[in-house]
């Protein structure tokens, strides 16, 4: 245990800062075995607030040179440090404090505060990284206008960046020379950056509606500069898109992105000045896979759409985290949908909140979507805050529709450009605009865990009626025994049997219109609630959750012909994919059982035909067939069995692989005639229509493989003919999984030989090996961390290898002997020191301990051990604990 048991915070303790900095000036010296930071803070005290004298400034792992204020030095007498603070008993109400401390980025190993990455400084101050630069009032709340000064030797740093626009350069005596930045709009110190190093650029310039001139840079190693043309191009559609969509336009002369190979985060979205994980900025066919392409987009737009849903309107304190992650993921991802397929994109953002935020919302760490406490908060960067954040602000699209979006969208724009605000203010924004009442809506911020929709039906042939009965329940959370009922709109359709039947339904007055009549929006909003259609001729089988309207838990008893009905003829992509998913869970856990029993397992016909279906429909946008063959992962089939009486991962591994291998033999003729008919010999292009066909081209092939092992021929041809990485890394995988070891082998040797001079191919290589789920897995990847590429400092190494292998090789992470367990928690000690936030983050699949049958005792025991462990950092300390709770 710590010797301090790290604090709580509360949102309940919120209270305005007393004092204000109007301006900042820094000044940084950059050496190669420390920097000095001199600080000079323009501070006002907030008259209304408090009459209190002494102000009491963050900091942590400083050393403090001297302290002014108004230019007077003060004597040790006049002030007092703590570990995280500087107490200087006196100032006047409105006063400058100069600062002057070393720090030594070279020795950051947390990635968090100015750091070395290289031979380059960079910085990372969200959330609380800017204590560890200076002295400051490190608070969201707090904004100010900065201008920054960098010096540092020409000849390592010839580049010198930070926020706003350059106003100065100049030479200096010694080689050195420096920058001056200024940035007009006020900005919470975790908005700072600071680059200083020897990068190269790519530039191009967009011109926004108003007709702004501005250049965009992005700023790599030389010998990437032939990597930045999809992310060049991706900013441009992003910055063009949020004008049209949103009406927001850039608003400086300058927008700077520059690519970091040691990063916690995928980027940061500081103000002018984005700084990137390498991994979301490179790409090139040869090196990225079709994934990869679009998680690039996806980020680049991400970040720069924060330039307004984040920076211009900012947090007022960490507990609003949503606010701006939230409403920034919702417009991703609607971006993403208007670049690509929106189903597509739905069905991904929908596996993973179901995968993984379902599973933190029903264990130890569930939260709010804007939470009540923390210890450290850098542990509430989750699924919760980010994803079903972004969830809520779409069901708030959903209920207001998308004009009345857009109001209220400007209008929060509007009403709070410039300031720091809450979740609430945002609610009351969209409130004030469309003249709807969001009032119990605001639940879904305050309630953690995931709410149950249990849906059952009845129908009168006589009446021609339907009736729908629907009940919402939540389980209890930590703290939070009884919920209120949320607001859930329910899209919803009816399936005849020649497609989706006319809605007509009595009492209809608060539901959601749509101009299609057979397509309606639901809202439920009590714990029971009961809707009748009437003139409706047949039974029909209910469409439901459509789009996935809301992330809940839909319950509803599908007969498996009901199943197959949907998946063929319903008119929504999204309840098409649901029910081919919802019919795979069953046929597993009916081998599941098979399996139990000792039966010879079977798998249902019925399945196997409809699947064959898929794969012979050339009228389907092959990536939604793609998405519809491909069987839940372990991971969701665990986190379901979790619900019900507790999930045995050899049993699921075991049954989902028969599923594969009986489709894969049975279609085999299918699977082959699609597998040739989608080959393509055009130049690659990360597009819509092409990565469709990849993703289905590499399904069939993976289906071929489990087949029989004389299908690897397929896979080694595709290896040695592959033109890009999603071709390649495909057969890479199937190679590396099912191939006989010497296969394998020489296969991986070769991968590696002919990349790895790629850091990010060679985390790709890295990722492959600790996913290969054979009775070496363990051993293989704990050989792999003695690997010359390989190190601990290195997030993307880490999260490839030991994250690869503790989310996605559950046969071996959860051996029976406890190792797999084992393994992670030496990982964890290790990191503890270095990089506590990384630690704290790899702990996930621990935490879920009460989720597995026959391993909780062994998962438990290793939380307890590391509870032991001394000098704990906060970030592990509070996931350790709470999970033990
Ligand atoms: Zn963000």
């Amino acid at each position: 245990m710590p010797d301090a048991k790290p604090g709580t915070v509360y949102l309940k303790d919120y209270r305005p800062p007393a004092y204000l900095i109007n301006r900042t000036e820094l000044h940084f010296e950059l050496y190669e075995d420390c920097a000095i930071v001199s600080s000079r803070l323009h501070l006002l005290r907030d008259g209304s607030v408090a009459q209190n004298a002494s102000l009491q400034l963050h900091g942590q792992e400083l050393e403090l040179l001297s302290v002014a204020v108004d230019d007077c030095e003060l004597s040790a007498a006049e002030y007092a440090i703590s570990a995280d603070s500087l107490l200087i008993y006196a100032v006047p109400e409105q006063c400058v404090v100069a600062c002057r401390t070393r720090i030594r980025p070279q020795a950051n190993t947390s990635l968090s505060g100015l750091y070395k990455s290289r031979s380059l400084f960079c910085t990372q101050c969200e959330a609380e990284g800017f204590r560890k630069i200076t002295y400051y009032l490190d608070r969201p709340d707090v904004m100010s206008v900065f201008t920054v000064t960098v010096e540092a030797q020409r000849e390592h740093y010839p580049v010198l960046l930070s926020n706003g626009n350059l106003s100065e350069v100049r030479e200096l005596a010694a080689g050195r020379h420096r920058a001056v930045w200024h940035d007009p709009f006020p900005k919470p110190a975790y908005l700072f950056a600071l680059v200083a190093g020897d990068l190269s650029h790519t530039q191009d310039s967009f011109t926004t509606a108003s007709g702004r001139q501005v250049t965009l840079r992005i700023y790599v190693e030389e010998r990437d500069l032939d990597k930045c043309q999809h992310a060049m191009r991706s900013l441009q559609q992003a910055m063009r898109w949020d004008e049209q969509v949103y009406g927001r336009e850039y608003d400086l002369d300058i927008f700077n992105i520059v690519a970091v190979d040691d990063f916690n985060m995928g980027a940061m979205e500081n103000k002018s000045l984005n700084i990137f994980n390498t991994s979301c900025v490179l790409c090139s066919p040869e090196i990225t896979t079709d994934s990869g392409y679009q998680r690039v987009q996806a980020i680049v737009a991400h970040e720069y759409f924060h330039n307004w849903s984040g920076n211009r309107v900012t947090c007022r304190d960490w507990f609003q985290l949503s606010l701006k992650e939230g409403f920034t993921v919702f417009r991703d991802a609607q971006f993403s949908a208007a670049m690509g397929s929106p189903t597509v994109k739905r069905v991904e953002d929908a596996t993973l909140l179901r995968t993984a935020q379902f599973a933190e919302d029903a264990g130890p760490l569930a939260h709010s979507v804007r939470p009540e406490s923390f210890m450290e908060i850098n542990n509430f960067y989750t699924l919760t805050v980010y994803e079903k954040g972004a969830e809520v602000v779409r069901m708030m699209h959903t209920l207001l529709g998308a004009e009345q979006f857009r109001r209220g969208s400007d209008l929060y724009f509007e009403r709070h450009d410039g300031q720091a605000v809450t979740c609430e203010d945002f609610v009351r924004a969209m409130e004030d605009a469309s003249g709807v009442d969001l009032h119990p809506f605001r639940n879904w911020y305050a309630q953690a865990g995931t709410p149950h929709l249990t849906v059952r039906d009845e129908y009168d042939a006589v009446r021609q009626c339907y009736t729908l009965h629907v009940q919402q329940s939540c389980p209890a959370t930590p703290g939070q025994l009884e919920k209120l009922p949320f607001v859930i709109p329910l899209a919803m359709g009816l399936l005849g049997a020649a497609g989706n039947l006319p809605l007509r339904q009595t009492g209809t007055a608060g539901d959601v219109e749509t101009s299609d009549n057979t397509h309606t929006v639901l809202i439920i909003d009590q714990p029971g609630q009961t809707f009748v259609f009437e003139g409706v001729t047949e039974r029909p089988v209910p469409s439901l959750l459509r789009g996935f309207s809301a992330p809940v838990r839909l319950h509803y008893d599908y007969s498996k012909s009901d199943l197959c009905a949907l998946m063929r003829r319903d008119a929504d992509g999204f309840v098409r994919w649901d029910s081919a998913q919802v019919l795979a869970i069953r046929v597993i856990e009916e081998v599941e059982r098979q399996l139990f029993t000792g039966a010879v397992p079977l798998v249902d016909p019925l399945f196997i035909a409809a699947c064959d279906d898929l794969l012979r429909n050339e009228s389907l946008d092959p990536a939604m067939v793609a998405e519809m063959l491909r069987l839940p992962s372990e991971e969701y089939l665990a986190e379901l069995a979790s619900q019900a009486s507790g999930a045995n991962v050899d049993t699921i591994h075991k049954a989902r692989n028969i599923v594969r291998t009986a489709l894969g033999s049975a279609l085999v003729e299918s699977l082959l005639a699609r597998y040739h008919s989608l080959d393509s010999v055009l130049a690659y292009a990360p597009d819509a229509e092409q990565i469709a066909r990849r993703s289905l081209r590499n399904t069939c092939l993976s289906y071929l493989v489990s087949a029989g092992p004389h299908n690897l021929e397929l896979a080694s041809r595709q290896y040695e003919l592959a033109g890009n990485m999603t071709d390649r890394l495909a057969a890479l995988k199937e190679i590396a999984f099912y191939g006989a070891g010497g296969l394998r082998d020489s296969t991986l040797n070769s991968f590696y030989q002919d990349w790895r001079h790629e850091a990010l191919v060679v985390n790709q290589w890295f990722q492959v090996q600790a996913e290969i789920p054979d009775s070496q897995g363990l051993s293989r990847v704990q050989a792999l961390l003695a690997h010359a590429d390989f190190e601990l400092r290195n997030p993307n190494k880490v999260r490839a290898l030991v994250g690869g292998f503790t989310n996605q090789n559950p046969v071996n992470f959860h051996r029976v002997d406890g190792t797999g367990y084992r393994f992670l928690g030496d990982i964890v000690v290790a990191l503890n020191g270095l990089n506590p936030q990384i630690a704290s983050r790899l702990l996930t699949p621990l935490t879920k301990w009460r989720n597995y049958t026959g391993r909780a005792e062994l998962m438990r025991a290793e939380l307890e051990r590391l509870a032991t462990e001394p000098a704990l950092s906060p970030d592990v300390f509070e996931v350790v604990t709470k999970s033990l709770q």
